[in-house]
């Protein structure tokens, strides 16, 4: 059945490569063969060779196709037999902030044992030297050490580094600090809070004495992280470099960044212009009114905006990732009541939104704040259309059929951002069974609604899309436990990293699939990622990464790569 499939797929390949000879182009400069190539066109196409002329593919075939159009100048690289992936799409990573701490952050993302924190601590501790904050902002959780799933204590941390402010941040749930950190931030034995705490988020025994836990969600974790050194604005550059590294090495091309700090954004613009901007990236920006008086202010601002000035490197696609600050729902509340006046408010940002003809990208999350949104939406369309805008709802965790349905009807998208990845085992705390269903994968992926994968990282989650791929796959979150029933394919999986991707940052003509006439992002992978046992998929490497043609990361040369064209 399978070799049926495969032969009836080079057959197509090889009309279309005729086609392609008979139009006599010019040789490629770049062709890859003798590997698996996951086209992940309409038809989920598997192929052998892919020719790159200048920074687009422009044939994907079979081995002989392919060496047919390659000319005496042409480069060749021999693929042994490894599986190629496009460019992995994250639709929702606030990246730009990211690079302002990146370099100085201990990151824990795909770090699965205990003991290996423990020995990057120390040696963090040992490099930045006596003093110096060592900390991480989010993106982990203790139940990924899977040889010792327990949470730092403040002893254990003044052991690992009795000379530096230890600061770690799980997700947006709690922060682990040591006597050292606790002394900077002004937390005491015996005496108040810092104001700038929410009552009660600083854990204490019973004799008063701060324990080194701060707990209680995005306000309560917001002191501890707004004390923390960025980098220096000469590192910026440096730190920025460090961040898109890690993101090719993960396999990430592109990224929907709500949220394009200036500063950051100003070097990628640069970098750009050099043709050295290794991940593109496309801006969800705009400013939400927190209060009545600022929903005044912005409908006289959102007619002024102007989106799609840019081009598939940087570009600006959506009004986001908030409309109404009081109705952006936490991350760790159960339940929302949105009341009317705030609801009035929401509509006269969105109503003026889709008048001024803008896509809309917005954080919705709990189940009745979800259905709010709808019902305002659904009034909004009948005054101003909102069919050809893409307005997309962002994390959905707790969305279900029948607003996937509103949406459909709408003809809204989904950018799905499973924060149980890393938060699957407080969820489970929190929702009970409930929690296997959030977000309802399988659900939203039978609904037929646009959607995409992302991680909302990476502070709220991790960012490595192979652990979200693993996840969508077999519900388990890091750390191997399963907290999801409602897993998905792999290939409806890896789709949704990729061409569905695409859609959702308006570049399905550039990018997305392997395919002629799409610019020429894609990944080489360490083994295959169809085939490779589904609680392995997370552990898959990327050897070579490519973006427009030219390699970014090249794992055997040790690396990065800064290929000049
Ligand atoms: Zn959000």
């Amino acid at each position: 059945m399978r070799l049926h499939y495969r032969t009836f797929l080079s057959l197509v390949a090889i009309a279309c490569a005729t086609a392609t000879l008979q139009a006599q182009p010019p040789a490629p400069d770049l062709v890859l063969s003798n590997g698996k190539i996951i086209t992940v066109d309409e038809r989920f196409t598997i192929a052998q060779a892919v020719a790159i002329k200048a920074n687009r593919i422009v044939a994907v075939g079979t081995n002989q196709e392919i060496a047919q159009l390659a000319g005496a100048n042409t480069r060749r690289i021999d693929l042994m037999g490894r599986a190629v992936i496009p460019g992995l799409i994250d639709n929702h990573m606030h990246l730009l902030r990211a690079a302002t701490t990146w370099t100085r952050e201990l990151r824990f993302d795909g770090v699965q044992s205990r003991k290996q924190a423990v020995e990057l601590l120390r040696a963090r501790a040992k490099v930045v030297g006596p003093g110096e904050w060592v900390y991480n902002i989010g993106g982990w959780t203790h139940q990924q050490f899977a040889d010792d799933p327990k949470p730092f204590t403040r002893e254990e941390l003044d052991q690992i580094a009795p000379n530096n402010p230890v600061s770690l941040q799980e997700s947006y749930f709690q922060v682990f600090l040591n006597s050292r950190a606790l002394q900077a931030l002004g937390i005491e034995a015996n005496a108040p809070d810092p104001p700038e705490f929410v009552k009660g988020s600083i854990m204490r025994d019973t004799s008063g004495r701060p324990t080194g836990v701060i707990r209680g969600d995005i306000p309560a974790t917001r002191p501890v992280a707004a004390k923390l050194p960025k980098v220096a604005p000469e590192q910026l550059e440096a730190s920025s470099r460090a961040l898109l590294e890690d993101m090719n090495r993960a396999g990430l091309t592109s990224v929907g960044v709500p949220g394009c700090n200036a500063d950051v954004l100003e070097i990628f613009q640069k970098w750009k212009a050099q043709g050295q901007l290794n991940v593109r990236i496309f801006c969800i920006d705009g400013a939400a009114g927190a209060n009545p008086e600022q929903v005044d202010r912005a409908l006289g601002q959102i007619p002024r905006i102007k989106l799609f000035q840019g081009d598939s490197s940087i570009d600006n696609i959506f009004f986001g990732e908030s409309v109404y600050g009081p109705l952006h729902d936490p991350m760790f509340a159960t339940k929302s009541d949105p009341t009317s006046d705030q609801l009035q408010q929401w509509r006269r940002m969105a109503m003026e939104i889709a008048k001024a003809g803008l896509p809309l990208h917005v954080h919705a999350e709990l189940h009745d704040t979800i259905d709010a949104f709808l019902d305002q939406i659904e009034a909004i369309n009948k005054e101003h259309p909102i069919k050809s805008l893409r307005w997309t709802l962002a994390h959905v965790n707790q969305i279900n059929a029948s607003q996937l349905e509103r949406m459909k009807n709408l003809g809204m998208y989904a950018a799905v951002h499973p924060w149980a990845v890393i938060n699957g085992a407080i969820m489970h705390d929190e929702f009970g069974d409930g929690a296997y269903d959030m977000p309802p994968l399988s659900t939203i992926q039978k609904s037929g609604i646009q959607w995409g994968l992302g991680t909302d990282g990476t502070a709220a989650n991790q960012y490595l899309p192979f652990t979200t791929l693993q996840f969508a796959v077999t519900g388990q979150m890091v750390g191997g436990a399963t907290v999801n029933r409602q897993t998905i394919g792999r290939e409806d999986a890896l789709i949704a990293h990729t061409r569905k991707n695409a859609y959702l940052v308006f570049q399905e003509n550039n990018l997305g699939s392997i395919q002629p006439g799409k610019l020429a992002d894609l990944v080489v992978l360490d083994r295959d990622y169809l085939t490779v046992p589904a609680d392995q998929i997370r552990n898959i490497k990327p050897v070579m990464t490519m973006v427009g043609g030219r390699i970014v990361y090249d794992a055997s040369v040790g690396g990065v790569k800064n290929e000049q064209r």
